[in-house]
């Protein structure tokens, strides 16, 4: 399948996870805020922890930085004790949220069934999923097929229609890379985007899968970026302890810039 690249724009969202205190959170937009290109060049995104939200919301107001939520409930509202609802994060000004992170999925037993809830919640409110899916390296040096990120595309978007589909972005993330210190290489990244991306044709057309973004995370750095970023099917970062660092983040925004006005490696 012949890809598409310069039809999608480069997206780079920085995991914070559970890592940041609200000071640092004020000292990082300060730093970055007014920085970022423009959405039309390269859209960025900051996920962080529901407490964070509204006090982001406000301090990105003038910004092309979006506010990512990391979890979210598959129910709008009820009696649902420390969950976070959908329709509270749209109402608030969230733009995007993760589902299915492989954390989630480790520790919060998170399955492709609630993955699925979730993204239809989100879609249904107005967010924007980018629904993570992961692989398990023993899977994958048996086979070198990336075959169990194949079934939970599938499964997460089960009832997804070809209008929801647009708004939907995808993040592969090797489990074993996601905090490693070791990236998947380019090739490797690259191998399982394209077979997402064939997925994505199968159930919807490939003039759809062309236009949906893939990014790939897992100790991504500034030094790994590009020739990731350079993949053809590849269309961002999701990235966790990397962009803790404001710099670092604003490096890899620049990165994906000049990635996305280059040829892509095929
Ligand atoms: C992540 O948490 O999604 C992630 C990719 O983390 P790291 O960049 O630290 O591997």
């Amino acid at each position: 399948m012949t890809t598409y690249k310069n039809c999608r724009i480069p997206f780079v969202v920085a995991n914070w996870k559970i890592n940041k205190l609200q000071g640092q959170v004020f000292d990082y937009l300060e730093k970055v805020n007014q920085q970022v290109p423009d959405s039309s060049v390269v859209e960025t995104g900051i996920a962080a922890q529901d407490i964070f939200l509204a006090d982001m919301v406000r301090e990105t107001e003038n910004s092309p930085i979006h506010v990512v939520a990391e979890n979210v409930h598959w129910q709008d509202a009820g009696a649902y004790t420390g969950e976070t609802s959908p329709r509270a994060l749209a109402d608030l000004g969230v733009t995007y949220v993760l589902i299915g992170h492989f954390e989630r999925r480790k520790f919060f037993n998170e399955t492709d069934a609630t993955v699925n809830l979730k993204v239809m919640a989100a879609l249904r409110n107005g967010l924007k999923p980018i629904v993570d899916i992961d692989e398990d390296m023993s899977v994958y040096t048996q086979s070198m097929e990336a075959q169990p990120a194949v079934a939970q595309v599938a499964a997460a978007l089960a009832g997804v229609s070809v209008d929801q589909i647009r708004n939907v972005t995808i993040a592969y993330e090797p489990t074993w890379a996601i905090g490693s210190g070791e990236a998947a290489s380019a090739q490797q990244a690259q191998k399982a985007a394209q077979l997402i991306r064939q997925t994505l044709a199968q159930l919807y057309s490939p003039s759809i899968a062309e236009k949906i973004r893939i990014l790939y995370g897992g100790s991504v750095d500034i030094n790994n970026a590009a020739q990731i970023m350079g993949q053809a099917d590849i269309d961002g970062v999701l990235v966790g302890r990397a962009a803790l660092d404001p710099e670092q983040f604003l490096s890899l925004v620049a990165i994906a810039q000049q990635t996305s006005s280059s040829q892509p490696a095929d």
